[in-house]
């Protein structure tokens, strides 16, 4: 019998919840094909991993499908299986490499590995020998991120390993970088020198070269000379860019709003003071909202005193500190009645709040607040 690996949210489409993320696929779709115009022919490995940041693991993949992508990128065994479960057929690469007695899965799902070792080369292909299979690998070089894989100055020798591996079929070759959404992209081309250093080994030896692959979205935004076989765009193609300061040649929209509904109202008398530790104080009386989200759904404790909504097309703040699942917001003197909307994260009219003005409350950076919306909240698809 085959055991439940990964859970979704509990979604009942008749009860959903007041708070929820709405995914506009539309938007994901013309970032998707505002990135293939900017690459021409070179492949693409959209990078679903982490809930396909925030977006939903499998009906983002579906929509790669669709859109004929020519691999996915997931970080780990279970997302991997997660989408052969749901029916995904495209290739997947699991970037985040292999651990413990995991390889007989990776073969029975059809996933491709990364081999960031000798060891785990040769553990790889005994494995693939006892099955009787054949392993399909990306080699991971590390041209300077020292996370997985093997030093570029030592590649030659993992390549040479590889070679002799029977039941291993090398159909990649990839690197990372480690801060290719700087403006100052000095490091970045002295990983890239060390990648095509690396790699010159197949050409040396007349061996035909596997996929070679190494840019995440900063590259594709300001190092095409990076694209070589395949691109590996994760946060642009959700519509944001990886910082504020990079070239935005490629025009892209965020296709993610966060929102949810007024569910209480209530004046807050002068002197009362809201919410635990009691570090907010009214100075007069208020009229205030009460809303379903809290840090128990991602929305950062961290951003209480700073974080504000849009109800009725105008920004009001959070006051008192965020709890585990409700928030309060202060509208002073204006009116807002039960299932109002309230946005968290999108646009309505002129106002606008975005996933790096919560980044900034929370003092971290666009990537998480996207991937820190839980499965607590449920997706729906626009
Ligand atoms: C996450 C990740 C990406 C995508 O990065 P973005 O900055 O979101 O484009 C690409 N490659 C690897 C190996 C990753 O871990």
């Amino acid at each position: 019998m085959e055991k439940k690996i990964y859970t979704e949210t509990i979604y009942n489409e008749e009860i959903i919840r007041p708070t929820r993320v709405e995914v506009d696929l539309q938007k994901i779709k013309q970032n998707y094909y505002e990135i293939k115009k900017y690459i021409g022919n070179t492949k693409i490995m959209p990078i679903l991993k982490a809930n396909a940041y925030g977006h939903g693991l499998i009906r983002i993949a579906k929509l790669m499908e669709e859109l004929n992508a020519d691999y996915i990128g997931v970080a780990v065994l279970e997302e991997g299986i997660l989408l052969r479960q749901n029916g995904i057929q495209l290739p997947i690469l699991v970037l985040g490499g292999i651990w413990g007695n995991q390889i007989p899965l990776f073969l029975k799902y059809d996933l491709t590995i990364t081999a960031s070792s000798i060891i785990k080369l040769k553990q790889i292909d005994e494995v693939a020998s006892n099955l009787k299979t054949k392993a399909k690998v990306h080699l991971k070089i590390d041209t300077g991120m020292e996370r997985i894989g093997v030093h570029y100055y030592n590649s030659e020798t993992f390549f040479q390993e590889s070679l002799k591996c029977k039941n291993i079929i090398v159909e990649g070759v990839y690197s990372h970088f480690a801060n290719s959404e700087s403006v100052d992209l000095t490091f970045p081309k002295l990983q890239l020198e060390r990648f095509n250093e690396s790699i010159l080994f197949y050409e040396k030896h007349s061996i035909e070269i596997p996929i070679r692959h190494i840019s995440n979205s900063g590259a594709i935004l300001q190092l095409p000379e990076a694209n070589f076989d395949l691109v590996r765009p994760g946060l642009l193609l959700y519509g944001v860019y990886p910082s504020d300061e990079i070239n935005k040649n490629i025009k892209v929209e965020p296709a993610l709003s966060w929102k949810s509904l007024v569910v209480y109202f209530k004046v807050i008398k002068k002197e009362s003071t809201v919410g635990y530790g009691m570090k907010w104080k009214a100075e007069k009386n208020i009229r205030a909202v009460t809303i379903p989200v809290g840090y128990g759904d991602g929305y950062f404790r961290s951003m209480s005193h700073k974080a504000e909504v849009i109800i009725n097309k105008k920004r009001y703040p959070v006051i008192g500190t965020i709890s585990m699942d409700q928030i309060v917001v202060n509208i002073e003197n204006d009116s807002a009645y039960n299932g109002d909307e309230v946005i968290l994260i999108g646009k309505d009219g002129e106002a606008s709040l975005t996933v790096e003005n919560l980044a900034e409350w929370a003092g971290t950076i666009p990537y998480e607040i996207l991937t820190n919306i839980n499965t607590r909240v449920p997706r729906v698809y626009v």
